[in-house]
């Protein structure tokens, strides 16, 4: 199969729509990372999705709709606070969970009674989830394990081949996935941590929960217990308090023949003038935007990466870190 990248048109969108009604799956710019996105009612194009990425068969999709479309007929809204969430941050890289009406089939969300929905806020996006008005489940565009993409040439480099399509959105802006809030009980709880953080929520709902994945917890985010996020390189990762060692591994690799790169945030990378470097950025959020862009490029120019940890796991960075923890850790 050819795969084709068009920059999202009118045109194009009217493509992807009849690709995705045929049952068929297409690669989707988010302000999170890219999708791979298939009608959501359909189990055909749902095993379409778990084939081309390779992804374990017990691991839920999150489904995407427009921002105008009725959450009530796909879920159960049973906690007062989701209307205030739902208010405050969407359209945007928030995923809450709830009991699902079971429109998007069970092979979707894997047998389970729960669906994650999210609106996400990117324009091209949103034309798309207008223009096919019905739930498009939509995985990071990547190869099962491998960084997730935040390029349409990112997608291309894992699907080539896999899949028809691939709407061009350019860079997606966020970087990270988006954060994974269960909703079903009083007190809210982060399944996986993104760029809505702990604090943003409780700024609205009063009280948060960080998910500690308990064995028999009803409601888990499966995909936290996979390798994931991984460049195809080596990797390494230290803290900030052991730029020494991150020094003493950089001259080994390089003593070895072979090219490191140190990826760090930008207040570190000062201190290593002169060496190979993958510069994150400077504030959480230009280093949340630059993580997998940066780990994309480093497979390709690097032997090894050599991360090192951000200042503290509070805010952003709790996302961040959770994401360089499994990429590089
Ligand atoms: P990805 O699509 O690669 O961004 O991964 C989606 C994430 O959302 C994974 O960590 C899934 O385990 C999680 N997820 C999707 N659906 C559900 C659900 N119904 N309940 C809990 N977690 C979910
Ligand atoms: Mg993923």
């Amino acid at each position: 199969m050819e795969t084709v990248i068009k920059q999202i048109t009118s045109e194009s969108v009217a493509t992807a729509c009849k690709i995705l009604l045929d049952g068929g799956i297409v690669g989707m710019p988010t302000e999170t990372v890219y999708g791979l996105a298939g009608d959501g009612t359909n189990p055909d194009a749902v095993k379409r999705i778990f084939e081309a990425k390779g992804r374990p068969s017990d691991n839920p999709l999150i489904a995407h709709v427009h921002k105008d479309y009725d959450l009530s007929t796909l879920v159960q809204i049973n906690q007062p606070y989701v209307y205030d969430l739902i208010k405050a941050f969407t359209p945007g890289p928030l995923t809450m969970v709830f009991i699902s009406k079971g429109v998007v089939c069970s092979q979707a969300v894997c047998g389970g009674e729960t669906l994650a929905v999210r609106i996400p806020s990117h324009q091209g996006c949103q034309e798309l989830l207008r223009a096919i008005n019905r739930p498009i489940v939509a995985p990071s565009a990547n190869l099962s394990k491998h960084t997730s993409p935040v390029t349409a040439m990112h997608v291309y480099d894992d699907m080539k081949g896999k899949i028809p399509l691939i709407l061009d959105g350019g860079k997606c802006q966020g970087g990270i996935e988006s954060t994974v809030l269960d909703v079903t009980e009083s007190v809210p709880r982060i399944l996986r941590a993104g760029l809505v953080t702990k604090e943003m929520i409780e700024s609205v709902t009063g009280r948060c929960e960080i998910a500690m994945h308990r064995d028999g917890d009803k409601v888990r985010s499966p995909g936290v217990k996979y390798k994931h996020y991984r460049p195809k390189c080596e990797t390494a990762l230290y803290g900030e308090d052991q730029l020494d060692q991150v020094y003493a591994h950089y001259e080994k690799v390089k003593s070895q023949g072979k090219t490191p790169y140190i990826m760090c945030a930008d207040h570190i990378a000062n201190k290593f003038d002169g060496l190979n470097l993958l510069r994150l950025g400077k504030t959480a959020e230009e280093i949340a935007s630059n993580l997998y862009d940066k780990l994309l490029e480093g497979e390709k120019i690097a032997d090894v990466i050599i991360a090192v940890a951000m200042p503290n796991e509070e805010g952003i960075f709790l996302g961040v870190m959770n994401r360089l923890k499994k990429s590089c850790g």
